[in-house]
């Protein structure tokens, strides 16, 4: 089974289909969505939209798409997501709301978890060094956990948090337990603008990163006639 991970998205639809055409071209069997469809970009409806007609899907919710629709409390993000959020709340279409109430926290199964932020908080974990790993190793049911939330690319496991700087290609041991994030579709900030997703072929057990140039200049742009925060416009393109 080829899997096509991505999260992160942002509600960055130049970004997004970008990816997913990407994964059209490789013969993906199922699509992994780690969460954050939306929150930071200028096509909220569009994305969820696309996004529900994926088949077979499995899909769980990020901190950006429960606080967008009234789930969770605004108050600890930066002003500049509140300032998206709110916007993002307005502009969501009744039923998008509905549907990305409705998305689990996690999800498994037999040998793959998915959830945004780390099995032990779902929605809010930062997992962002290896001394992390010992904590989370109780909470690992499967063999690999594909997370989001942090828009780094990286691969940890009980030896080791290696950030994965451009497109690469890693040979997981069936052994091993692994967390594994594929990056951020549509808000990179490893200093990379280019969209950032993975792939993972069970058969082979090989986990692959791709980093795909897309037209961000045009989701600048949609974000400027939205009047969304100039900082969140700008990193765009720095990818920071
Ligand atoms: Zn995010």
């Amino acid at each position: 089974m080829r899997y096509g991970i991505f999260c992160d998205i942002h509600a960055n639809l130049e970004a997004m289909n970008t990816v997913l055409s990407f994964f059209k071209s490789k013969d993906i069997d199922c699509y992994l969505c780690i969460g954050d469809i939306v929150g930071y970009g200028p096509n909220p409806n569009e994305c969820v939209e696309i996004i529900k007609q994926l088949n077979p899907l499995h899909i769980i919710a990020g901190n950006h798409d429960w606080a967008a629709c009234g789930l969770k409390d605004i108050m600890w993000f930066n002003e500049y997501a509140q300032k998206a959020i709110i916007w993002t709340w307005h502009t969501l279409k009744q039923e998008n709301q509905i549907y990305l109430s409705e998305l689990p926290k996690i999800s498994s199964d037999s040998d793959i978890t998915i959830v945004h932020g780390s099995p032990r908080d779902p929605l809010d974990e930062y997992i962002l060094s290896q001394s992390q790993y010992e904590d989370l190793l109780p909470y690992l049911a499967t063999g690999i956990t594909f997370v989001g939330h942090s828009h780094i690319p990286f691969i940890l496991n009980n030896n080791s948090l290696k950030i994965i700087k451009n497109s690469s290609a890693f040979q997981l041991n069936p052994k091993e337990k692994y967390i594994i994030n594929s990056g951020s579709v549509g808000q990179p900030r490893d200093g990379n603008n280019n969209a950032s997703c993975g792939i993972y072929d069970s058969k082979t057990r090989e986990f692959k990163l791709f980093r795909i140039k897309y037209d961000y200049n045009l989701t600048q742009e949609k974000m400027r006639q939205h009047r969304l925060p100039p900082f969140l416009i700008e990193r765009l393109a720095i990818g920071k």
